[in-house]
């Protein structure tokens, strides 16, 4: 559970709003462009966008801000509609920006009325040059005093097609001179001859963001609308067409977007990693999206309790990747089954050990008392850790040693009395005897060992794959870093173990199962695991290093 925490700015705003009446139930929504996969950036949003509408009463619709026909695919969708489903939340209404085209083009037809729009011939070029700079006010052309109904007939011409790409755009006429450069008359509907992925080539013109995003929002009755920082100075306009167009009120507010370290978190670069191969796939466990997390096997919990940790700031900052790994750990610390896992066997042999073995039980997981117990075969032959055996071990070394004594997880002391090695001088097993009376749970034997360690039964072993991830990027802060962010991609950002013994349980190992290897981390069964080679995904290892500097 999180702690007790003060309100948020948004939920002040929130709270006076019910209070005065201004609102008796709020709308919130979450406006993803379909243009690839949802980042971690996008579950703060998502939290905070559904979170709040959940923590007063209201509602929040899932709007597909598809205005954008090139980029756009309804791979997208899927992926989206599934994330935000993943991560716990559901959303009232599905409703897509391109349901509103024949809506915001009879907006644009009333500005155009109003003497408020205007078709213009020139370039881009022309038009930026036009715009003035900040310090210097743009300048008109002949376009802008185009009548009333001249704007009516080309604009209509524009919807019809009879216009090539980037011949005419149509633009609000605004301010030439304003100190807001985004109120320059912005271009709010241009042609583009291009498939779109649900509405198809029933258009040949698409409004712009300044143009579709408010107008939605107001379509909607969306009573709150929050978007990132970097839309401030978009909000004027956003106004403008409120007032110009008597349409809902809707209010835009405006928070710092999530940025985190050793990752990047655009689309656009997370879509270059895909296609240049340099990860495999939007849902590689090593990317920064919802999707490649889930693989991970990071849990939807961790995520929300992460993004609950970081709260709603107004100012840019950068969080640690630490800080996630950690909510990542407090929740799989709770619900996590314990298993034992070799990663690089040593053979020991129990010379001392009668008869064909035994199951012991071993816990599941001491942190839940429900947790159960499994049975964990055990025999004469079993597989350690080769770095769990020093030969010539210094003082305070607990684990296994010539003439030193461990404990084995769930089963007995053991003491360790022979080394044997091949000719090239490698050791290739341990000789060892074991207490038989020193059984888990019902230990008489009155020895005191300081070290345990996992293991194996070699009989019983099955091999596994085991996918260990690093941090993609080398960079703390890749996006202020120079150059291209791909000069600072980790080379050694994927281990590949390829085959460890894990204990038998784990054959039954599905998808949705979430392990503590013990002594090694939390893992989780990959998707390309099959029945005959299962594979395991890292999810973050067991050492806690940003608590220890942060708490
Ligand atoms: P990107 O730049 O990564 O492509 P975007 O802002 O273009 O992201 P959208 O699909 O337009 O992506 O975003 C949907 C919503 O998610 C928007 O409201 C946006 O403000 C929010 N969002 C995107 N990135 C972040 C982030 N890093 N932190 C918080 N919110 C974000
Ligand atoms: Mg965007």
């Amino acid at each position: 559970m999180s702690e007790e925490r003060s309100l948020n700015f948004i939920e002040e705003i929130i709270e006076a709003d019910l209070a005065s009446g201004k609102h008796t139930q709020i709308l919130t929504r979450f406006p993803p462009e379909p243009n690839g996969y949802l980042h971690i950036g996008h579950a703060k949003s998502i939290c905070l966008n559904f979170g709040l509408a959940k923590k007063y009463g209201g509602e929040t619709n899932l709007r597909f801000d598809d205005t954008n026909p090139v980029t756009e695919d309804t791979e997208y969708v899927e992926s989206i509609k599934d994330d935000v489903q993943w991560l716990g939340f559901q959303w009232a209404k599905e409703l897509y920006a391109s349901d509103y085209f024949e809506q915001l083009y009879q907006f644009a037809v009333q500005l155009i009325a109003k003497g408020l729009a205007y078709v213009d011939d020139s370039t881009s070029e022309e038009i930026a040059a036009q715009k003035g700079t900040p310090t210097v006010s743009g300048v008109p052309n002949v376009y802008r005093s185009r009548s009333v109904e001249e704007n009516l007939q080309l604009f209509a011409d524009m919807r019809a097609g009879k216009f090539a790409d980037g011949q005419k755009v149509l633009r609000a006429k605004i301010d030439l001179a304003s100190p807001n450069m985004l109120l320059r008359d912005p271009i709010i509907y241009r042609i583009k001859h291009a498939h779109h992925h649900r509405t198809g080539d029933a258009w040949c013109i698409y409004p712009m963001y300044d143009f579709a995003h408010g107008q939605s929002d107001s379509i909607e009755n969306i009573t709150h609308s929050i978007c990132t920082l970097e839309f401030i100075p978009h909000r004027p306009m956003y106004d403008w067409c409120i007032e110009q167009l008597g349409i809902y009120p809707s209010h835009q507010y405006e928070f710092a977007r999530l940025n985190m370290t050793y990752t990047v978190m655009s689309k656009r670069k997370l879509l270059q990693l895909v296609n240049e191969g340099h990860v495999n796939g939007w849902d590689d466990p090593r990317m920064s999206t919802i999707s490649g997390m889930r693989r991970r096997g990071f849990t939807p919990e961790s995520l929300r309790e992460f993004c609950d940790k970081i709260g709603v700031a107004k100012r840019e900052n950068l969080i640690d990747f630490g800080l996630l790994e950690f909510c990542v750990r407090e929740h799989l610390n709770k619900v996590a089954q314990r298993r034992m896992v070799v990663f690089d066997p040593l053979k020991i042999v129990i010379t001392n050990y009668e008869g064909d073995g035994e199951d012991l039980p071993s816990e599941n997981n001491p942190e839940d008392p429900n947790g159960g117990e499994r049975m964990v075969p055990f025999t004469k032959e079993l597989y350690i850790e080769r770095d769990d055996f020093m030969e010539v071990a210094p003082k305070k070394y607990f684990r296994l040693a010539p003439g030193q004594s461990v404990r084995l997880k769930s089963a007995y002391i053991i003491q360790c009395n022979e080394v044997i090695k091949d000719e090239a001088g490698n050791i290739t097993q341990l000789n060892c005897t074991y207490l038989p009376n020193s059984k888990s749970g019902n230990d008489t034997s009155g020895v005191v060992v300081k070290g345990t360690l996992h293991w194996v039964s070699a009989a019983h072993a099955l091999p596994v794959e085991v996918r260990i991830y690093d941090r993609l990027f080398t960079e703390e802060n890749v996006a202020a870093a120079e150059g291209d962010f791909k000069d600072y991609i980790n080379k050694d950002s994927l281990k590949i173990i390829p085959q460890a013994f894990a204990e038998p349980f784990l054959a039954q190992a599905t998808l949705s199962d979430r392990f503590q290897f013990i002594r090694k981390g939390y893992y989780c069964i990959d998707k390309e695991s099959t029945p005959e080679k299962l594979v395991f995904n890292q999810t973050v290892n067991l050492k806690d290093t940003w608590s220890k500097v942060n708490k």
